[in-house]
């Protein structure tokens, strides 16, 4: 067989990776589309690196949009196979893949508004609401640590990544001239304790490993620490300083680990009694995802639950989905917490928000993710930095900007390693295919899974194909 890595290559975006047997079956590993600002990335998602109608199978490690977002663009050039992913998996999918051709529309007509008004051609969408309706309809669940037979000589087992509701690891067995080849593709690795995931759970032997690497150079910090930082700004923001703290948060998973962890201080009491708004409708509907699959989630939840039966929801939170009453918060000066999206502040309310409570120097601006270098989030967390523009408005910075890092959804090296080798013995991995990270971050994680018996590592480059 052959695999070609067609994304996430020496890069955190776009993970799409091609198996072709020798029967000729052809099996991609996740569907991912490259996320960036606008329009930037559209011409490498376009060009799938593959004839869409010839891949058989799509296999679905997560719902994180780089993982899962051109599945649509892939069914409207010509994929009619089947996509293997949870069920939890797939209903986030239903949610996100819509709320991303819906963000497409909008950039879109402002791109083509530019293009017309400077005599360019204008373009399309990669696809529209349609194309996810057809897609969805392609999807199958498998259960958790089921080996599923997709065709007489492949199976297929997923088993729990911890890294977001549904999230797996990939495991697939390939019989080839009366030889059974072992693949693992991790998908994203979560944390080895994260606030309501469960932990990553080890994932069967196999002879090649496709790993991950986001975090392949860095340790995170403590999760019981930054409950107690999250506390300590809660209280210094809202009740000190009587001002609102502001949290951008990816609405699938950061956002409802944030909520349960504020629900857990309201029922011990250590939440001070002020309004808390979840302003974002895809955060809503995913929320009831979430309701939906609490089994799927760890122990501390299923405990929480044994006294209180929505860990998503308490007396002073409320879910906004109406555009008015969103913008009404913006005329309330109470003391309150506004969770919304995006996460690096890029699109979505939150950047009303910002935009408007920015110069206020009792609020607080709290980034609990990743934010790309060139990102409003980033830029804003800039020390040196005075003013910032927002909306073409240039804004004094007097609001107090601050950081958690103990809400990454990805394990560091060391959590990745320890999982990597709790699963399998290093000593029968024949190859190891590092993806989904920067260069800087690869480079240093080849030397950690070298140190823990690991051979034979290498970090793919972009169209990179290997024969196994
Ligand atoms: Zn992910």
């Amino acid at each position: 067989m052959t695999i070609q890595f067609l994304g996430a290559a020496r890069e955190v975006t776009g993970s799409k990776h091609l198996i072709t047997t020798e029967s000729g079956k052809r099996i991609m590993l996740d569907c991912g589309m490259y996320q960036g600002k606008g329009m930037e990335t559209d011409a490498a998602n376009r060009d799938l690196g593959c004839d869409a109608a010839s891949v058989d199978f799509v296999v679905l490690t997560h719902a994180h949009i780089d993982h899962s977002g051109l599945i649509p663009y892939l069914w409207k050039n010509g994929f009619r196979g089947e996509v293997f992913c949870t069920s939890a998996t797939r209903d986030l999918c239903d949610l996100m893949l819509r709320d991303t051709a819906y963000i497409q529309a909008q950039d879109v007509r402002w791109y083509n508004k530019k293009m017309d008004r400077l005599h360019k051609p204008k373009i399309q969408p990669l696809y529209d609401e349609n194309h996810v309706a057809n897609a969805m309809r392609h999807f199958v669940p498998v259960p958790y640590n089921y080996r599923f037979r997709i065709a007489d000589d492949i199976f297929l087992t997923f088993t729990n990544s911890g890294h977001m509701l549904g999230s797996a690891v990939a495991s697939l067995e390939i019989q080839e001239q009366g030889e059974w080849k072992r693949i693992a593709y991790t998908g994203d690795i979560g944390r080895l304790q994260s606030h309501i995931l469960c932990s990553p759970q080890p994932f069967p032997q196999c002879d090649y490993l496709i790993c991950e690497s986001t975090y392949g150079n860095r340790l995170h910090e403590d999760r019981l620490v930054s409950e107690q930082q999250l506390l300590g700004i809660v209280n210094e923001t809202c009740v000190y300083k009587h001002g609102k703290l502001l949290i951008p948060s990816f609405s699938v998973g950061r956002t409802q680990e944030i909520v349960y962890v504020l629900n857990n201080m309201y029922n011990d009491g250590s939440l001070p009694r002020i309004p808390v708004y979840v302003d974002s409708p895809l955060s809503f509907n995913a929320t009831q995802v979430f309701r939906r699959y609490t089994d799927e989630l760890n122990e501390a939840v299923q405990d929480t639950m044994r006294y209180d039966d929505d860990p998503f929801g308490f007396n002073t939170l409320h879910y906004i989905t109406d555009i008015n009453e969103s913008k009404r918060l913006n005329h309330s000066d109470e003391p309150c917490i506004i969770i919304s999206a995006s996460g690096m502040l890029e699109a979505g309310r939150i950047k009303h928000h910002v935009a408007n409570h920015i110069s206020d120097p009792a609020c607080t601006i709290l980034i609990v993710g990743y934010c790309t270098p060139e990102s409003l989030g980033a830029r804003i967390q800039d020390p040196s930095r005075q003013w910032i523009s927002i909306f073409g408005f240039d804004h004094k910075i007097k609001a107090h900007i601050t950081k958690i890092e103990g809400f990454s959804g990805h394990g560091d090296w060391h959590e990745m390693i320890d999982y990597l080798t709790r699963s399998v013995d290093v000593k029968q991995v024949k190859r190891t295919f590092i993806v989904h990270g920067e260069a800087a971050a690869q480079d240093e994680y080849r030397d950690h899974l070298y140190m823990a018996g690991f051979r034979n590592i290498d970090a793919p480059t972009r169209g990179t194909s290997v024969y196994l």
